[in-house]
């Protein structure tokens, strides 16, 4: 009986570590196209809730859907993947001796890198959405650079990139700011904002001024805590929340 506009729904989420509960009973509802902040202080459960969607941590309870029909706790991570959630790590894992044009082409590959390497070209459309990511990521100028040499901000970018070279329907982003200058930080706002719609994009975040500029007046965010939701709704009302304070105060 999910709501049709749900795209993520977790539900009842609970998952021990040595008899800790890293997660505790997690209710999570992202909206189809929806872009969601999530703080929480350390030891929140940030990184256990995105390996739960990725299928990299398997609860001891509870219910995962992606979409109306496809059970998450019924998959492996490859197959996950290729369901449509891709996930951004904290540090870039570019390929550092290819330029930002093969990185995006080898991404579009995927399984398929093995074809890639017998010399199958990529065809027309796959050129369009490549030139089309490029622009999104703003390394249109830059397409035979090789990534090496990229800013930490532009590599960041690349990752991304690579990430919507296969089409997800859902993007984890784990602290993409971390190490970024100003500018790089509203640059990244922009690119993740102008990613949502299209896509559903949940950000775990820990640079507060950074998720105020990513939420605006009108998005959702979710204050992780000790493994469940301690508070959600707009940016205003969340930083106001006397829980919230005072779990961030004690940290
Ligand atoms: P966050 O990302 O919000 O900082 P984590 O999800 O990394 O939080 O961790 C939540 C809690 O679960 C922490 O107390 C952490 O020590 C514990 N934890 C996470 N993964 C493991 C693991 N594999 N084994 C034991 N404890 C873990």
């Amino acid at each position: 009986n999910v709501d049709k506009n749900v795209l993520l729904y977790l539900e009842g989420i609970s998952v021990s570590f040595d008899g800790f509960k890293a997660i505790n009973d997690l209710n999570l509802y992202i909206n189809d196209g929806e872009l969601r902040c999530i703080i929480g202080p350390n030891g929140a459960g940030k990184t256990t809730m995105m390996d739960i969607i990725t299928g990299k941590t398997r609860p001891d309870t509870g219910a995962a859907w992606f979409g109306q029909t496809i059970n998450l706790l019924d998959m492996d991570e490859p197959a996950i993947a290729q369901a449509g959630i891709g996930r951004k790590f904290q540090k870039p894992t570019v390929f550092e001796f290819l330029t930002v044009f093969e990185n995006l082409e080898l991404a579009m590959a995927g399984d398929r890198a093995v074809l890639k390497i017998l010399g199958a070209r990529i065809n027309g459309e796959q050129r369009d959405r490549l030139d089309e990511v490029l622009e999104l990521i703003g390394l249109k100028e830059l397409p035979h650079m090789r990534a090496g040499s990229l800013s930490h901000g532009q590599k960041q970018w690349l990752e991304i990139g690579m990430l919507l070279m296969q089409q997800p329907r859902l993007l984890l982003v784990d602290e993409p700011v971390a190490g970024m200058t100003h500018q790089e930080m509203d640059r990244t706002a922009e690119l993740l904002t102008s990613l949502a719609g299209k896509h559903s994009v949940v950000v775990v975040e820990h640079d507060m001024d950074f998720v105020r500029s990513l939420a605006g007046k009108d998005r959702t965010v979710t204050v992780l805590h000790q493994g469940s939701v301690l508070a959600e709704g707009r940016m205003e009302q969340v930083q106001n929340n006397r829980k919230v304070v005072e779990v961030y105060l004690g940290e």
